[in-house]
């Protein structure tokens, strides 16, 4: 397909870079996502493809050994892989998320250790703020890091990480009460602490354990996991930043741009799931010619490629709008909202203009019926992207009566 999705004044790197990736997805990702989806098998091919592309480092400065690529190259590239497999794209975004974290907001010295091998896919990141009592709400976590001498002592249960398994650097959010006493409100008193283990599941560091898999009803070969800290002990200089009481801001700032790529792995899977409905349009027969040719189903086409060509148009707009400098997260809200409700749509169009096949696991869109509806949950349900809009709106169009 190449009408719909199409964005305007990119310069010849980006359309290379594209271009490539896009070549990758059809030859590497399309042909085998579905079966590794149904073994819930981690890809470590195309992982390894990807390392070689370079796109563990697309959005690393070059200083450091990365493409030093624009926000708009990365959530491009996104919508790409998503388009071949959704799974394939969450496991670089949180990479991604920690690496800009890292970039924005690390010490020198954390930068210099961590973002060239992070650069080559050497160290892969994680972040984890959700615990098993919350996730939208981050202001109750309740994890903890207690300061012993020159380290911290660490203590909680976190829930959902995204490659909590197959990491080695996971950027866990808690509240620190060091410098900040009782009474100091939630955001001014939460730190994030980089920790560094081994990949796998059980025991990965002295008090960091890592059960198994949680099981679940997409979005398979990607591990998620849960995350046990039992006086886990961090040196001080793993705090981001080099100072305590601004996780909170840090990761409210990596889920921003991590919200342009929820956004764009939206577009991804919207854009493959027409295709899929499309092409199957025009091959089934009832009542003497093509589904295609009804105008119900023309009708179902039609909306699709509407909300395809809206929802990359928004998303290209949130991370353009990142890349000049300016605050996004208006946009990026929006487009995060608009493009996992347009996606679970689409997608849904998709299934029923297959019919009864749509439900065989033999058909591709069985699997990006199950995957959409991550897309309405990870980084902030619609609910909270529209109490985000809804705030900043008060705020740009305040009465002045
Ligand atoms: C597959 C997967 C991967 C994930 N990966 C990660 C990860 O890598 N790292 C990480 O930290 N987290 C991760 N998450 C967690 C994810 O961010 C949370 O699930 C999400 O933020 C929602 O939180 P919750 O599940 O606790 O739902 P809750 O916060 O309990 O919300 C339940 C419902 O109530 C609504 N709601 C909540 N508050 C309000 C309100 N004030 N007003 C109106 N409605 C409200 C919500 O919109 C939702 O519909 C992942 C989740 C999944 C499913």
């Amino acid at each position: 397909m190449t009408r719909l999705a199409q964005t305007a004044g990119l310069n010849d790197i980006q359309r290379e870079i594209l271009s490539t990736v896009r070549d990758f997805v059809d030859k590497e990702i399309i042909p085998v996502a579905t079966r590794l989806e149904h073994r819930d098998e981690y890809p470590t091919e195309i992982v390894e493809g990807l390392k070689e592309l370079g796109l563990f480092g697309l959005m690393i400065p070059e200083e450091y050994g990365g493409l030093g690529e624009s926000l708009l190259t990365y959530a491009l590239c996104v919508e790409e892989i998503a388009r071949g497999w959704m799974s394939v794209s969450g496991i670089i975004n949180t990479h991604f998320i920690v690496a800009y974290m890292l970039k924005q907001h690390g010490t020198q010295e954390q930068k210099d250790t961590f973002l060239p091998r992070m650069a080559l896919g050497e160290v892969r990141g994680a972040f984890s703020m959700s615990e098993p009592a919350l996730g939208s709400d981050v202001s109750a976590i309740s994890s903890k890091g207690v300061k012993d001498g020159d380290e911290y002592v660490l203590n909680g249960q976190k829930m959902w990480l995204t490659n909590g398994g197959t990491s080695t650097l996971v950027a866990v959010l808690c509240r620190s009460d060091e410098g900040h006493p009782e009474g100091t409100a939630p955001h001014k008193s939460m730190t994030t602490f980089l920790v560094e283990k081994e990949p796998g599941f059980g025991e990965v560091r002295p008090g960091l354990t890592i059960p198994g898999k949680i099981d679940k009803m997409g979005y398979k070969g990607v591990d998620t996991t849960e995350l046990i800290m039992d006086d886990l002990r961090i040196p001080a200089n793993r705090v981001l930043g080099g100072a305590t009481g601004r996780g909170f801001y840090q990761m409210m700032d990596g889920v921003e741009v991590g919200r342009v790529n929820v956004a764009a792995r939206g577009c991804g899977v919207a854009q493959r799931a027409f295709e899929l409905g499309v092409s199957y349009a025009q091959q089934r027969h009832t009542f003497g010619k093509p589904i295609a040719q009804h105008q119900a189903i023309q009708f179902k086409l039609a909306e699709m490629a509407t909300k395809v060509e809206a929802a990359h148009a928004m998303m290209v707009n949130a991370a353009r709008k990142k890349d000049s400098g300016e605050r996004n997260d208006l946009e990026a809200g929006m487009a995060k909202y608009l493009a996992s409700e347009y996606c679970k749509e689409v997608v849904e169009d998709a299934f029923r203009i297959h019919g009864g096949y749509g439900f065989s696991k033999e058909y591709e869109i069985e699997r990006l019926y199950r995957e959409a509806p991550m897309l309405l949950i990870g980084e902030g349900t619609a609910e909270i992207q529209k109490m985000i809009i809804g705030r900043r709106l008060l705020e740009e169009y305040r009465f002045q009566g």
